[in-house]
């Protein structure tokens, strides 16, 4: 992700800031708001210094070159308001958490980069919030064969288990929400369960 001067130095947390740091705040992760010189060289150099964790992950030699073409591409979206590529700021959902208009930009999700440097990076990457598919459990954290019977001494709840919100993400909280409530079903409903003896 590359950000331009103004946005660094904005104290605004609107706009979902994270993961770009408050002005001058380096937050937990190594590489969050670098300044940067040469955003070839330098984004390259940082994950040259990753590449244990990454498989290898470098940068292409296009990069330089197509970054300014997508930059001068995303300007034009800001300046006109409509971003042909991404529909940025269309849905009532892309504006509910952005802060205000920047000036000369008519819509609050984007703004055309400074035409001067300096810029900040941050490497983002995947990461999991939550499931659709996986495992279906029932409503005392019991998980379900193909025919929708439990599956005696088998219990889910969490990222290992298809969300009792199926397709949905209900807002903040959902998914930790949901891990915890289906757990604590899950305990005494397990605890519940007959003994179950061993023969060798
Ligand atoms: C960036 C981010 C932000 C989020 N923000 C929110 C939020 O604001 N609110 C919210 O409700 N949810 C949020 N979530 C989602 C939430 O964190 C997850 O849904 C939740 O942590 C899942 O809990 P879990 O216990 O099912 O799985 P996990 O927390 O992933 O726990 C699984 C554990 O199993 C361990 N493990 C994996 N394989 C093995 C193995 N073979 N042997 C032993 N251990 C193993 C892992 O190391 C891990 O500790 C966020 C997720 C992310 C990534």
């Amino acid at each position: 992700m590359i950000y331009d001067h103004t946005v660094a130095s904005s104290e605004s947390w609107a706009g979902m800031r994270q993961p770009m740091p408050l002005p001058g705040r380096v937050g937990g992760v190594r590489d969050q708001g670098r300044r940067l010189g040469r955003p070839d060289r330098e984004v390259d150099g940082e994950l040259a210094g990753l590449v244990e964790h990454t498989g290898g992950l470098r940068l292409d030699p296009a990069f330089k070159e197509n970054l300014a073409e997508t930059i001068e591409r995303f300007n034009g979206f800001a300046e006109s308001g409509v971003d042909a590529d991404f529909g940025r700021g269309q849905a009532p959902i892309g504006r509910a958490w952005n802060g205000p208009n920047r000036e000369g930009s008519p819509n609050p999700t984007m703004a055309p980069f400074a035409s001067e440097g300096p810029c900040y990076c941050v490497i983002v990457v995947c990461g999991m919030l939550d499931t659709n598919g996986g495992p279906v459990t029932d409503t005392g954290a019991r998980v379900l064969d193909f025919d929708d019977n439990p599956i005696p001494g088998l219990y889910g709840a969490g990222n290992c288990v298809a969300s009792p919100a199926g397709q949905g993400y209900w807002g903040p909280g959902a998914t930790i929400g949901l891990g915890i409530t289906y757990g604590h079903l899950a305990g005494p409903n397990a605890a519940a369960e007959p003994e179950k003896g061993f023969t060798y």
